[in-house]
Formats: structure tokens, C-alpha cells, sequence
């Protein structure tokens, strides 16, 4: 087997990731860091988990050392740009490639929305090598004149589908007009849809593809296995299953923001420790949250889809998917949470009549049958033979949230938003449309960007 100095890396950077205490690369590095280093188009079809971080950031590394390192800072320009969904994985790009180059005089920065721009103009000005951003508060130092992309030789797409699914796409445009016409461009994606393919035929040149496992596929170290139950039931069961199977680090998904909140605050009623994460939370409550189930203060860390993007947590062992998302994607990505880095993890899903076209589409996608059981206690009331279609059940979402937007009367108009732009790499900005029960609130967003397209749901349920 490789290791780290066969795959062409310096020594300051095989030092860094022995003291990191790497011993051998990843399937994802061991080809993706050749190709990188050979200046290569890449596209990379990675899940999280993977160490695809380390496959793009050591040869990115190596590369801008090689290519005038020694200059003085101020003068060194923006030389590698990184682009992601959010703030939360920005921010964990940026402290691998702390990591890995703490042998090199390289200078990262990361920049979101969210958070005060002056430091980060500030930071800017100071001179940056490598810079990690979302995009929409890219535009807004580029467009104030605090940064320039002029002579950006790399550039990083990382988990590219979602950045597409979150209604990037055009600015991901605006930001690539700014880069220069010769680069090398990377892009890394768990899933592949149409769109992404479309994507990197018009951005990348004669790329590599680089695969590790087949496409839309989930890691083989998760267990996975789903219940039925009734829609009303699924707290008490998340409950249950938290302390019947005694479960300390769980990580569950809702798919809305008021979703989060609510389970959050039952399971604190029951006793388990827990705390929601998603959009609407400050930067710092979500920072927090974060640290504190990481360090195990807090045992359910309960999150959105968005929220919960690019979250590296240590062998998560546990994840409930509490409501089953209406993209079936969104499920890979969710169950790429648990069993990373080849450890064992669980993934369970709560399925109640209305949610079964979309359980049917997921395994569909992933070409795999998930065992569907019942809890003893937990056995749903309404489960007739037939499946209800998806269409069905999005007209019975929709005549619901008409029917209670009528109850509330007319809405009042909105104060302005001027921090529209500010919140880019959140799911407020998100653009996040609704599903089969009304989506997220605050998923607006402004202009083009927020016009998230995503695949009609067509397929037939079991
Ligand atoms: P990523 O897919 O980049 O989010 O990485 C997932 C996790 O795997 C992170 O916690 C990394 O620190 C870890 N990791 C990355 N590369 C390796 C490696 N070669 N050996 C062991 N762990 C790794």
C-alpha cells in the first residue's frame, strides 16, 4: 500500500499528516492527490468522510509552496480559491489546511456570511494564499474591492451538489468570471445529477475522473435500517430509541427549522441532552452547539439538511433520519454523517404512510433494499396496502398549508432584508423549496441565486 511520500508529497506535508497520525492515504487521496499534483482538471466523486479534503488541500499546498512562497505575504495574491455550501464546512476546509500546512509559510483564510466583513477585509489585506469561501459573501469583498480572484490559480468546488441544490449556481458564475481563463479546476460531489454533469463539462478541461465508490452510493460501514410508525409517534420513538439502545453522540435530522426546535425541546423534556442547529441560529449558538456534542456535553445534536452540511464529527455512531427527505440525495448525504473514516456507524429512519414514495425513492437510488420493521409499541395506525404516490402527497401538503395560511389570515408584509446577502452560506439563504409538507420557513432568498431547481419527483411508490 501507498503512503504519503509515494504520492509525490513534500516532506513538510507528509510530516504534518504523520502528526495528525495518518498513516496511510485514503482511496480518495491515493488517486486524487497524483492528479492534483500533475495539474490536472479533477472531478471527484466523493462522500464526505472519505478524507477528500486531504486529497484536494496537500497537493493544493505543495503547489503554492513550489510557486513563489518566499515572497512576502502582502505581496502574494489570492492564489487558490475553495468554494462551499456553508459556513460550517468552510470553516473545516480551512482548519485542515491549517493543519496540513503548519510546516509551510502558507496563509489561509476563510470567509462566510453571517459574521462581520470588517475583519475579514482586514484579514484580506494582510495577504492570503488560500482562501475558503462561500459564495455569496465572496461577491460581496469582491464587489467592495477587499479582494481579488485576478490571479487564482486553483480552483476548488467542494460539494459542488449541494452548492447547486442551495441556489448557487449563479453565483458560483459570477465568482468564475472573476478568476482568470487558465486554472485548474477541482470539483468534488457526493451525488451526480444532471446538473453537476452539465457543470463540469462547461468548467472543467479534459478532467480526471477520480472515484472511489460508485456514484449515489452510501458507505458500506453504515448500517442502515428504517421503522414505521405514525407521524404523531416519531418523538416518542426517537426517544425510545435514544435511551433504550442507550445512544450518546445522535445526530437527527428534521427537515424543518421549527421541526428542530420542537423535537430539541421534547427530548430535553425527556431528559436527553440536546440542542437544535439550522439556519436561523447565530453563528455562534450553531458554533457552540456544535463543540458541545462534539465534546459530548450534548448528546442529540438535531439539524436540518443545510445546518448540517460538511459536518466532520468523529465517529458519529448514530444518525435518525427523523423525517425522510423528499430528494433522495439528501439521504447519502445525511448517512455520510455516521460510519465515516471506515468506522462502524447506524443509520435509522423513521417512515411514516406519507413519507413512503420517498423512502422507496432513496432506495431506488442507492440500489438497495432498507429493512423496514416495526418497534413494538410504535406500530403505525395508518398504513394502508397501497402506498400513497407522491403526487398524492404533495397535493395533500399543499391543500394543508393552504388551508392553514387561510386559518392565519393575510400575512403581514415583511421589513425589508438587508442581510440577505450576508446570510449566503446558510440555509436562510438558501432557497430551500418546499416539500412534501411545506419546506423551511425563511428559505427565501434573494434574486436568481435562490432559484433552487431540483429533480421533479416522479417515481412510483411501493
Ligand atoms: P473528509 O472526508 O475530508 O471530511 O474527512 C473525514 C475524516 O477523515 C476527517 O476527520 C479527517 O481528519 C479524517 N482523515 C482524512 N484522511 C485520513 C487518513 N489518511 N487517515 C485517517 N483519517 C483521515
Amino acid at each position: 500500500m501507498k503512503n504519503f511520500s509515494d504520492l509525490g508529497l513534500c516532506a513538510e506535508l507528509v510530516r504534518a499528516v504523520t502528526e495528525k497520525g495518518y498513516d496511510t492515504p485514503s482511496p480518495i487521496q491515493a488517486e486524487a492527490i497524483p492528479a492534483v499534483l500533475e495539474r490536472r482538471d479533477v472531478i471527484a466523486a466523493a462522500q464526505t468522510g472519505t478524507g477528500k479534503t486531504a486529497g484536494f488541500t496537500l497537493p493544493m499546498i505543495q503547489i503554492l509552496s513550489d510557486m513563489d512562497g518566499d515572497k512576502p505575504r502582502r505581496m502574494r495574491p489570492v492564489r487558490a480559491l475553495i468554494l462551499t455550501p456553508t459556513r460550517e464546512l468552510a470553516a473545516q476546509v480551512q482548519d485542515n489546511i491549517r493543519t496540513y500546512g503548519v510546516h509551510t509559510r502558507l496563509k489561509s483564510a476563510v470567509v462566510f456570511g453571517g459574521v462581520k466583513i470588517n475583519p475579514q477585509i482586514r484579514q484580506l489585506r494582510d495577504g492570503v494564499d488560500i482562501l475558503v469561501a462561500t459564495p455569496g459573501r465572496l461577491l460581496d469583498l469582491c464587489q467592495q474591492k477587499a479582494c481579488r480572484l485576478d490571479e487564482v490559480h486553483m480552483l476548488v468546488l467542494d460539494e459542488a451538489d449541494r452548492m447547486l441544490d442551495m441556489g448557487f449556481i449563479n453565483d458560483i458564475r459570477k465568482v468564475i468570471k472573476l478568476l482568470p481563463k487558465r486554472r485548474q479546476n477541482l470539483l468534488f460531489s457526493a451525488t451526480f445529477s444532471k446538473e453537476i454533469r452539465s457543470m463540469t463539462r462547461e468548467l472543467l478541461v479534459n478532467p480526471i475522473t477520480v472515484e472511489v465508490s460508485p456514484e449515489n452510493t452510501t458507505a458500506e460501514t453504515v448500517k442502515q435500517s428504517a421503522y414505521r410508525c405514525d407521524a404523531g409517534a416519531k418523538a416518542a420513538l426517537s426517544i425510545e430509541l435514544i435511551k433504550g439502545g442507550n445512544w450518546d453522540q445522535v445526530l437527527v435530522f428534521t427537515r424543518t427549522k421549527h421541526g428542530a426546535n420542537r423535537l430539541s425541546k421534547k427530548l430535553d423534556q425527556s431528559g436527553i441532552q440536546s440542542s437544535a442547529i439550522h439556519g436561523d441560529k447565530s453563528q455562534g449558538a450553531r458554533t457552540r452547539a456544535l463543540q458541545g456534542f462534539k465534546d459530548g456535553k450534548i448528546r442529540v445534536l438535531v439539524a436540518t439538511d443545510i445546518a448540517a452540511r460538511g459536518l466532520d464529527i468523529a465517529q458519529l455512531p448514530h444518525v435518525i433520519n427523523y423525517e425522510i427527505p423528499n430528494i433522495p440525495e439528501d439521504y447519502v448525504h445525511r448517512i455520510g454523517r455516521t460510519g465515516r473514516a471506515g468506522k462502524e456507524g447506524e443509520a435509522v429512519s423513521l417512515v411514516c404512510n406519507e413519507e413512503r414514495p420517498f423512502f422507496s425513492a432513496i432506495e431506488k437510488l442507492i440500489s438497495q433494499r432498507i429493512k423496514l420493521s416495526d418497534l413494538e409499541g410504535f406500530e403505525p395506525e395508518l398504513w394502508p396496502n397501497r402506498a400513497p404516490t407522491a403526487s398524492e402527497v404533495q397535493k395533500a401538503a399543499a391543500q394543508r398549508k393552504a388551508a392553514a395560511q387561510k386559518a392565519r389570515g393575510p400575512r403581514r408584509p415583511q421589513a425589508s432584508n438587508n442581510k440577505k446577502r450576508d446570510n449566503r452560506g446558510s440555509e436562510n439563504a438558501a432557497g430551500k423549496s418546499s416539500n412534501q409538507s411545506g419546506g423551511q420557513s425563511g428559505g427565501k432568498s434573494s434574486g436568481a441565486s435562490g432559484n433552487r431547481r431540483r429533480r421533479p419527483f416522479r417515481r412510483k411508490s411501493r
